[in-house]
């Protein structure tokens, strides 16, 4: 027998769900149970492969086991398709392996025709209804299966009521419904050239088609790229019997959930309409009722439904969502799953959940989406106002949260801003560069026109917990003239007000309210269980004192990455960091790294002083050094005179450092190798900082991580200078300080050689950020411009900078961890590139044995409960062997 494409409900279960999708595999669990589900059968996700690699065709084989199983289904139910006596009526829908709600489409009253229409309504003696299911089943066909605009209909559908004067399609009847019908079928003819189709047979091939071709429409791919959904899963499709919520006031239908979505309150929680089908509930088109009068008004259906509703939770141990028809005073089951909710109901449930003995605290720890937990930390916008609102551009969602305020154009503007007084301000560049950052800091958002989800503006306004929108080309930013036009021309000036969402993306004109985080008790009790599971150690990307404190809040046990040329982007600092990159001999470098000493003593200090005695890794200088070179005449002569150099000769010496490509040019340890003063000067900074700390009680050991090395001897090189200058400051000082010094494994050769370079290194940390570049060899700031196509081409689904590629750079970062491991057993391996905040790449990390991740501030929550499921998932998988 060839394979089994094919399945009845009453052959699957809840198990079945990666063949049957999550509807097919519940709606044969709850069959299973006993539960009242109109029946029939379900056309697997392979299948759905099946039509995509034949090139889009169901194949013979595949079609003959639809209508067997057709067949089966009418024995069943005892009616029969095309049959006006005793018409079979199905729904056709849609249900993939993970649930994407709305995202793909659904078919009613399939199997309606001429004929059978009238049968129906002989049938149930019920005109109206019958041809109220015809008329919708039509526009339902033509718009998914046909691609007719649904507008058309629903036009022809206003001037019905128009011309009869009624508002509600409730009061429209029999024979305007009829009359409709008509008006639908003429449409048809008109869009298609043909009549629309009678055999029922047809109706049902070619609805099981575009269902299969809605897996690939523009909304599913965005869907599963925002949501880590495989694009080869595919769809499977749902055939089942039609009930009717539309058969008159003693029908009905609706959605419920266990527990209410939004606050996670354990209450039977729902809405739904009388007359109607389930298309209407979602349209919106009549205010649905809430649950409690259904109670009112029909207890028994109430009770029975409130009954199973709790079964139902049990069964699955956990928040169901589930849809139900009421048709003619008897209850269905359409559907049930585990509900979506918001972040806040996702930790009240998970945690009253093992409270109330349901579930493990393993269980509870996979209950909730990593991801999610991102919106308890950033201010939001007023669910309300938001719905109201209507974007008027659209960019990356590049750092979250909601952002108001007036607009600025330059980073100066924006400080002069707020020290005139101005609270709210919203900084908006083409793109932003170091010398911004003050502006930045100021500001409670950031939009840039240009840039990826890794330039400059993404990355640093994640690090500091900023909302920013990236890379939003729809807009255009003339920062001279200081103004911003939209898409549809509308101009926007200095203190004109917009806002920022940075978790979806969009852009609001004027001033959207906000609403600040809570965390509640829940919060700390879950992330308390989620940390006594985990086995990474979660660290935190930080260059401030702030952020180090913002990191420590959130409980990160330690610092991966301190970029410390990010500590001379304020103020007079940037200055004297340019003073050293331009100085021309080691005089002209060590005067400037004098004025560098200090100040990054300082902070060094203050970040030991912040991490209370957990580890911190400071890296040593990296900028691609065109981040910092004065960029405008009025700056170069500002340093020449700084510099005691005349406007030409800086001017030269700026031109002369111009690279081609400065994220491969002249930066990491090229630097160091060029000019070894400047780890020199650097880890006087890192040794006097930890000495000075010690000496009030702390017990710091500084890692010292030295940057973009692709060969032993590199390293070789800065660490003899980093071990010669720090031993001979420790010694000067009479006191006994450990320290570490490590390297960042972000060049491909780096990861190739790893056992070379183990000899060398006391630890790892994956620089992931320019691994991935180097080893797709495509630019982290340009790859935005063009990775859209390759996401709507389906060539890659989701963008590599921002998780992690397992199958390349991650076969890197394996090989690089036990090609280490094997010079150094001890060898201490983490992960500080934008990936180690990712979920699906912290759960590689735990696979491949790294002992920590290390990501920005914010986002040190999330790798936290993402370690923890690794753990968990990692032990089921040990269970089963
Ligand atoms: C990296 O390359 O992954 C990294 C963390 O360093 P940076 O982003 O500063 O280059
Ligand atoms: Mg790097």
């Amino acid at each position: 027998m060839g394979k089994k494409y094919v399945y009845l409900f009453r052959e699957g279960n809840a198990s079945m769900r990666n063949l049957l999708g999550g509807k097919g595999a519940n709606l044969a669990e709850m069959t299973g149970l006993g539960l009242p589900v109109p029946q029939g059968f379900t056309i697997t996700t392979e299948a759905c492969t099946r039509y995509y690699e034949d090139g889009q065709v169901i194949a013979k084989d595949i079609e003959d086991q639809i209508y067997e199983y057709l067949a089966k289904m009418e024995e069943i139910v005892g009616k029969q398709f095309g049959n006006p006596d005793n018409p079979l009526l199905v729904s056709v829908r849609s249900g993939a392996r993970a649930s994407m709600p709305g995202m793909m489409d659904t078919i009613l009253n399939l199997g309606l025709n001429d004929t059978v229409v009238e049968g129906l309504a002989k049938l149930t003696n019920n005109p109206r209804f019958a041809y109220d299911s015809y008329r919708r089943f039509i526009m339902m066909f033509s718009d998914v299966v046909m691609g007719i605009e649904r507008s058309k209909f629903e036009n022809l559908l206003d001037e019905m009521k128009e011309k009869k004067g009624v508002k509600l399609d409730t009061e429209l009847d029999a024979d305007d419904l009829k009359a409709l019908v008509k008006q639908y079928h003429e449409l048809y003819q008109k869009e298609k050239g043909e009549p629309f189709p009678q055999e029922p047979r047809v109706q049902l091939l070619e609805a099981v088609k575009a269902v299969f071709r809605s897996w690939n429409n523009p909304r599913a791919i965005v869907y599963r790229r925002l949501n880590d959904i495989p694009g080869d899963w595919g769809t499977a499709v749902n055939v089942q019997e039609m009930v009717y919520g539309n058969m008159g006031n003693d029908s009905g239908t609706g959605v419920a959930f266990t527990r209410n979505p939004a606050t996670g309150e354990k209450k039977l929680y729902g809405e739904f309409l009388m007359n109607a089908q389930g298309e209407d509930v979602v349209a919106g088109i009549r205010t649905p009722q809430s649950l409690d009068q259904l109670k009112e008004t029909n207890p028994e259906v109430y009770n029975q439904f409130a009954e199973i509703a709790e079964k139902l939770e049990r069964h699955y141990k956990d928040m169901q969502d589930m849809e139900f028809t009421i048709e003619r005073g008897k209850l269905f089951m359409l559907q049930t799953r585990n509900g979506k909710r918001t972040a806040q109901a996702a930790l009240k449930i998970a945690v009253d959940l093992v409270n109330e003995g349901m579930i493990t605290k393993e269980e509870a720890i996979l209950k909730v989406d990593p991801k999610q937990l991102d919106a308890l930390l950033h201010p939001t916008f007023e669910a309300k106002a938001l719905k109201a609102a209507k974007p008027i551009a659209k960019g990356l969602p590049a750092s979250p949260g909601a952002a108001t305020g007036k607009i600025y154009f330059t980073a100066e503007d924006a400080v002069a801003a707020v020290q005139a007084g101005e609270k709210q301000v919203i900084l908006v560049r083409n793109e932003t560069s170091p010398e911004d950052i003050e502006g930045m800091h100021v500001s409670q958002g950031i939009l840039t026109a240009r840039g990826g989800m890794t330039s400059h503006a993404a990355v640093v306004a994640r690090g500091m917990g900023t909302c920013c929108v990236a890379g939003c080309g729809e807009i255009t930013i003339k920062e001279h003239e200081k103004v911003m036009i939209d898409k549809n021309g509308n101009t926007y000036r200095e203190g004109d007000w917009i806002s920022l969402d940075g978790s979806t993306g969009n852009v609001y004109a004027g001033q959207l309210p906000t609403v600040e985080p809570e965390m509640t008790g829940y919060f700390g009790t879950f992330m308390e269980w989620a940390d006594s599971i985990r086995k990474l150690k979660v660290r935190a990307n930080a260059d401030t004192p702030k952020d180090a404190a913002q990191a420590f809040r959130f409980g990160a046990e330690g610092i991966g990455l301190c970029r410390t040329e990010h500590m001379f982007f304020e103020g007079d600092r940037i200055k004297a960091m340019r003073e050293m990159i331009v100085a021309r001999t080691e005089e002209q470098r060590r005067k400037a790294l004098n004025k560098l000493l200090p100040m990054q003593r300082g902070d060094f200090e203050a970040l030991f002083r912040e991490m209370k005695g957990y580890p911190v890794t400071i890296r040593y200088l990296d900028p691609p050094l065109h981040e910092f070179l004065p960029q405008d005449d009025e700056d170069i002569k500002a340093l020449a005179e700084e510099m005691g150099l005349s406007f030409d000769e800086l001017k030269h010496i700026v031109e002369g450092l111009h690279e081609f490509n400065p994220m491969m040019g002249h930066r990491g340890c090229r630097l160091a190798v060029s000019y070894p003063e400047i780890a020199e000067m650097q880890t006087r900074a890192v040794i006097e900082a930890a000495i000075n700390v010690n000496k009030e009680g702390m017990q710091v050991v500084p890692e010292i991580m030295i940057p973009l090395v692709g060969d032993v001897k590199e390293l070789q090189f800065v660490k003899e200078v980093v071990v010669k200058t720090a031993d001979a400051i420790i010694k000067e000082a009479g006191v006994d300080l450990q320290y570490k010094v490590g390297t960042m494994i972000e060049i491909p050769r780096a990861a190739l050689t790893a056992d070379e370079i183990a000899k060398e290194a006391e630890f790892f940390s994956f620089g992931t950020n320019d691994l991935t570049q180097m080893t797709f060899g495509f630019s982290r700031d340009d790859a935005g411009k063009f990775l859209e196509d390759y996401y709507s081409k389906k060539i890659y689904e989701f963008d590599p900078f921002a998780k992690l590629d397992q199958t390349g750079v991650g076969k890197l970062v394996e090989m690089a961890a036990q090609l280490g491991r094997k010079t150094r057993p001890d060898l201490k391996l983490g992960i500080c590139g934008e990936h180690g905040g990712d979920p699906s790449s912290v759960e590689f990390c735990h696979k491949v044995g790294l002992d920590y991740v290390s990501c920005s501030p914010f986002r040190v929550p999330i790798a936290r409960l993402a370690a923890a499921q690794a753990a968990v998932k990692k032990g089921d998988e040990l269970g089963q062997k």
